[in-house]
């Protein structure tokens, strides 16, 4: 059993934090939000006074945080708060979940291991009711050595992990798979408002592009209108699933991808445009198939 630092206890870390100490691991916690360390002391995290007790005593330190900016002020630290690297013992494992930039990951990967220490980038997906049920699927960019030492505590939260290579490319991982949903929604949103156009019934589309060449999750999991996939958040007026917002932020990572490689990816760079404008009106806290809306909205009325 490990001694884990766990900092970030939101709505995946605070759940993830709870499968391990069900494990067996001593975890201590913290998180700036009063809130967060309420529901944590009351799953067994022993809540550390700041940050920075709470990696001193560990073996291993867990990130969950809103972004890259940061992981990186929090392993850095400024002037006034000494940061979470100077603070471990060394050779601890910094393993960072949260879902950040690729450059960003491997900066955060360069100066853990400067200051002494092992690391990986853990990203993961699944949501927080893979959070909650421990079947997170975990995209790992680490040395061998590194991923050996990190599969055991991932298998307590995850269900599927997946050793991506070296440092940044689980975040790779992530913003490529990403970046191939925020498409793939928007193009099965648009085929459904144009087969409603067209005087084609919901059911009679799903029936056919399920079984044929356009089968794919956001089709047959995530069925942007309500009916033919009775658990897809259509169904519960787009209660998330998976939020407007944070699919703007990963087609934002993406695009800083696209941005640094020079890849000639149209249509994720017009994803990332579609799905901003989507959260930035009132799309952020709806599930992103709700999309589908806005596309029926902005399509002109004609009589065909
Ligand atoms: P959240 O906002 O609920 O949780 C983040 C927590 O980090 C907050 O409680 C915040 O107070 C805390 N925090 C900020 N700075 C801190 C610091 N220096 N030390 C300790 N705690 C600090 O966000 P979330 O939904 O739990 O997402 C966390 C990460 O997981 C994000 O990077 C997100 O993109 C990624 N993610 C989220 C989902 C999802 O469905 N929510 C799915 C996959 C990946």
């Amino acid at each position: 059993m490990s001694d884990i630092a766990f900092l970030g206890l939101g709505h995946m870390g605070g759940p993830m934090a709870a499968n391990l100490v069900k494990a067996g691991h001593r975890v201590f916690g913290f998180d700036p939000m009063p809130a967060a360390l309420d529901v944590a002391r009351g799953n067994g995290i022993e809540i550390a006074a700041d940050a920075n007790s709470a990696v001193a005593e560990a073996d291993i330190v867990i990130t969950m945080l809103p972004s890259g900016r940061h992981v990186i002020a929090a392993y850095q630290g400024d002037e006034s708060t000494l940061g979470l690297l100077a603070s471990a013992k060394p050779g601890t494992l910094f393993l960072d979940c949260s879902t950040i930039a690729v450059d960003e990951a491997r900066q955060a990967h360069d100066i853990a291991l400067a200051a002494g220490h092992r690391a990986a980038d853990a990203p993961v997906s699944g949501g927080v009711v893979g959070a909650e049920n421990g079947t997170l699927a975990f995209m790992v960019g680490a040395s061998e050595e590194d991923f050996a030492a990190a599969q055991p505590i991932l298998e307590v939260m995850g269900g599927r992990i997946v050793h991506c290579g070296g440092s940044g490319l689980g975040q790779a991982a992530k913003v490529c798979n990403n970046m191939i949903l925020g498409i793939s929604q928007i193009a099965v949103a648009e085929a459904f408002v144009l087969g409603e156009r067209l005087g084609l019934s919901h059911q009679a589309l799903f029936d056919v592009a399920s079984n044929a060449s356009g089968q794919c999750w956001a089709l047959t999991t995530n069925c942007p209108v309500p009916g033919p996939v009775p658990t897809s958040p259509a169904n519960k007026d787009y209660q998330p699933g998976f939020a407007g917002a944070l699919m703007s932020k990963d087609l934002g990572l993406a695009e800083s991808a696209i941005d640094l490689t020079g890849v000639d990816a149209q249509l994720g760079r017009h994803a990332r445009e579609i799905y901003k404008a989507f959260a930035d009106g009132d799309g952020a806290n709806q599930d992103f198939s709700g999309i589908i809306n806005t596309i029926r909205a902005q399509s002109a009325a004609t009589d065909v």
